[in-house]
């Protein structure tokens, strides 16, 4: 079956496998890391407020976007430094409290996995090749879990740093056979009438390309349309038709959102404030909602091997950890879930970072993203002016020696020996590691085994070893949604 922007009533029941790997899920009932950790495990749950097999009339599902081990241990260990208390994903392990296990995430056609196929695998519980949204190898096209949550007269909603059409958050909402294709996924958000959607991509609603203007579409469909921090904030509607889009691409990195030009803190709202937002409007539902809150931009630090990115784009996705915790420790029927999609470039402290390390803690001054410091750059340069573009973005006075690298690479004299050690900021990288302690083995997605954490009613459902396309039937059956899959 061909996929069509129009409408979604061609979504094919999900096959029979499907069902079968649902049911599997969902018969597995208590699952434990091992007997000795089962009995604290358990108690720590009832603390929480969190029934095993209770049904979750929430879910909430936070995707830290390309978060390899060495991303979590690197925020975790500088939060420690820094406030003397673990992240709340890190809190999580420390008391023990919900279940926790490891995922695999491959897609379809590789090992490694790109974010439309794993955040489809979620979405819809197939395994779908990179690139697609929630479409099968000869068309299928399957209902995805937010349509799903919709039909079962739940809220639902979408937060993102990235553009809200990209693929992690169109893995929960849309079929499309290529990612790329941003503008129809959103005219298939507004058709499909979800509810919430907040992050970048402005470019994909405004005229463009021969394709008109989306905003009648948004203020006919009841939506409150805002476009600033403030507007957001100040907003006292308490339903949750809502349509926040604050960038016309992606949302900046954490670290330029806080630091950059343009007083970017003022008019972009943070992770957290869009998800807390967006647990006030949808929970204002009577029954209920389904939310996926995305910290994206994550993977794309990762990408460019950007330590001061990464660390302080995880810390915000942290905070967005901590406002649905909160939220769901008030009361006993939301399940949460957090973990990421996929490892990106395997990033680790190294070099004996001991306590105290200055070079760890020199990463506490950095004021910008290697995208600010790139912008700085020009081969005419010499290594003095690189040493101070990177002392005013950076906060590190480097060596006119190591500077002399950035240099030799920016004038093409540079030969990788590893091809994926072949841009710029992996040159930039490796100098830096030298003042981080922190490196990283390539610039692009990973096969490791990550995270997965859950708590609240359902999350007794989670395997010490979990594959990707199995947390479709657990939030059904955590949710009781059956009857609308
Ligand atoms: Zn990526």
């Amino acid at each position: 079956m061909k996929n069509t922007s129009k409408s979604e009533s061609n979504t094919p029941k999900p096959s029979s496998v499907n069902r079968r790997d649902f049911l599997k899920t969902s018969s597995l009932g208590l699952a434990f890391l091992g007997s000795s950790a089962a009995a604290p495990l358990a108690r720590a749950q009832n603390i929480a407020g969190s029934v095993a097999g209770g049904r979750a009339k929430n879910i909430i599902f936070l995707v830290s976007d390309g978060m390899s081990a060495g991303a979590f241990s690197l925020a975790d260990q500088f939060k420690l430094w820094k406030e003397e208390r673990h992240t709340h994903w890190g809190m999580l392990y420390q008391q023990g409290r919900g279940r926790f296990g490891i995922m695999d995430t491959a897609s379809r056609n590789n090992r490694v996995t790109d974010s439309a196929a794993a955040s489809s695998a979620w979405g819809c519980g197939h395994r779908v090749d990179n690139g697609r949204i929630n479409m099968g190898p000869n068309g299928e096209a399957y209902k995805p879990i937010l349509a799903v949550a919709r039909d079962a007269g739940k809220a639902t909603g979408l937060v993102t740093t990235a553009t809200v059409t990209h693929a992690t958050p169109a893995g929960f909402a849309a079929n499309v056979d290529a990612r790329g294709d941003q503008r129809t996924i959103m005219e298939q958000y507004l058709e499909r009438d979800y509810d919430l959607l907040m992050g970048g991509g402005f470019r994909f609603v405004r005229e463009r390309g021969g394709n008109p203007s989306l905003v009648p579409k948004i203020e006919a469909g009841g939506y409150e349309y805002v476009r600033t921090r403030k507007e957001l904030l100040e907003s006292e509607r308490k339903d949750p038709r809502l349509i926040g889009l604050f960038s016309g691409p992606h949302l900046p990195f954490e670290v330029d959102r806080l630091h950059g030009d343009g007083n970017l803190h003022e008019t972009v709202p943070s992770l957290a404030e869009m998800s807390e937002v967006a647990l006030r409007r949808l929970s204002s539902n009577p029954n209920g909602f389904l939310l996926q809150i995305e910290g994206a931009r994550v993977d794309h630090a990762a990408h460019r091997n950007d330590t001061g990115g990464l660390l302080f784009d995880q810390l915000a996705f942290d905070d967005a950890v901590g406002v649905a915790l909160k939220f769901a420790e008030e009361r006993d029927d939301t399940l949460v879930i957090v973990t990421t999609d996929h490892g990106n470039a395997s990033p680790g402290m190294s070099n004996g970072v001991e306590l105290g390390n200055p070079n760890f803690l020199a990463m506490d001054r950095i004021r910008g993203s290697f995208d600010a410091l790139t912008r700085r750059l020009d081969k005419e340069q010499s290594a003095a002016e690189v040493v101070r573009h990177i002392d005013t973005v950076f906060g590190t006075e480097i060596s006119e020696e190591h500077a002399e690298h950035i240099v030799r690479h920016m004038r093409g004299e540079f030969e990788p020996a590893y091809s994926r050690h072949s841009p710029l900021t992996a040159t930039l990288a490796k100098v830096m590691a030298n003042y981080h302690d922190f490196g990283w083995i390539g610039n692009q997605h990973t096969a490791e085994y990550v995270y997965l954490n859950a708590i609240g009613p359902g999350s007794e459902r989670v395997k010490p070893f979990t594959k990707n396309y199995e947390m479709f039937g657990l939030m059904v059956a955590a949710a009781g949604m059956e009857r609308w899959v």
